[in-house]
């Protein structure tokens, strides 16, 4: 089959890789607004050719759109009056407002919504991975609203891939991506400037940086054209959680303040309960 990669950058890089290697594509066609991109793209192999999107969709049986969550909303629509009986998937890490965009189009069915759980603090064609997705989790979203035949080409696509399908509606899987995913960026983002901002005061500290600090800090490296998108659009469920996660912090604070040994140790300890989820 021929797809259409729409964003030629880590998610959809990684994607043509593995389309490629598990024999699902036998042609990939990219596009992408960064010229740059495309021909690094181009360069290193991900894609077999770059084309206009009208091009690419017409001569496609699958379009694959991979770019940030805000350009998800304004080229579905499009993509979706472009196509004739094709399949649509996207990528984006926020399902709700892009459900609600196309919710009165048409072609809607043939469209099916996903997020695979897989990504790093990189970003653009030479970020992407071979066997990025083997292993891991992908969400589909809504999965009654799309054609059968649309449904079964993607979970295909996503098993032959190796990935585990979660089957959620859009609300829940973005309550769920806030706790799991997006207040630990916030958290790495507001850590990389406490220390960035102290560092004026002490070089030391990078020289001292331990592998501690260096994982927790690691998704500080993130790019802000994907996440300040995804922020803002899953805002609600991202300003509930961070509302939790500021009294957790002062409750640490709290701690330190009245000489409190015998809470901090509590706080500790409760938090040492995640291993049981994540080991
Ligand atoms: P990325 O590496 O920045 O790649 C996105 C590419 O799309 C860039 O080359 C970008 O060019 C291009 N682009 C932006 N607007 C476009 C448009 N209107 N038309 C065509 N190309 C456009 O981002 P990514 O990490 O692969 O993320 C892609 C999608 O995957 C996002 O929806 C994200 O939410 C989702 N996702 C990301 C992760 C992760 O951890 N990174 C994990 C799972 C899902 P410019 O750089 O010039 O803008």
């Amino acid at each position: 089959m021929t797809v259409a990669i729409i964003g030629v950058g880590l998610i959809g890089g990684s994607m043509a890789i593995a389309l490629k290697e598990k024999s699902i594509a036998q042609r990939i066609i990219g596009i992408d607004t960064s010229k740059e991109h495309a021909e690094k793209a181009m360069q290193i192999g991900l894609v077999d050719e770059i084309k206009t999107l009208e091009e690419a969709v017409k001569e496609s049986d699958l379009i694959v759109l991979s770019v940030p969550v805000d350009a998800v909303e304004n080229l579905l629509p499009k993509v979706l009056d472009l196509i004739d009986q094709q399949i649509v998937m996207d990528v984006g890490s926020i399902k709700e407002p892009i459900l609600e965009i196309i919710k009165d189009h048409p072609n809607k069915v043939r469209f099916v919504a996903t997020h695979p759980m897989w990504g790093t603090e990189y970003s653009g064609p030479q970020a992407a991975v071979r066997g990025a997705f083997e292993g891991k989790a992908t969400v589909i979203c809504e999965k009654e609203s799309s054609d059968e035949d649309a449904l079964q080409l993607v979970e295909d696509l996503y098993s032959k891939l190796g990935m585990q399908i979660v089957f959620m509606n859009a609300r829940e899987h973005d309550v769920h991506v806030a706790y799991v995913s997006h207040i630990s960026h916030i958290t790495s983002f507001a850590l990389a400037n406490t220390v960035l901002e102290k560092e004026k005061e002490e070089d030391a500290i990078f020289s001292l940086a331990s592998g501690g600090f260096e994982s927790t800090v690691r998704l500080a490296k993130s790019n802000p054209g994907m996440w300040v998108p995804i922020f803002m659009q899953n805002k609600d469920n991202v300003l509930d959680v961070l509302n939790e996660h500021i009294s957790q912090l002062r409750k640490f604070k709290a701690c330190l303040e009245k000489g409190n040994e015998e809470y901090l140790k509590e706080l500790i300890e409760n938090a040492n309960g995640i291993r049981k989820i994540i080991k």
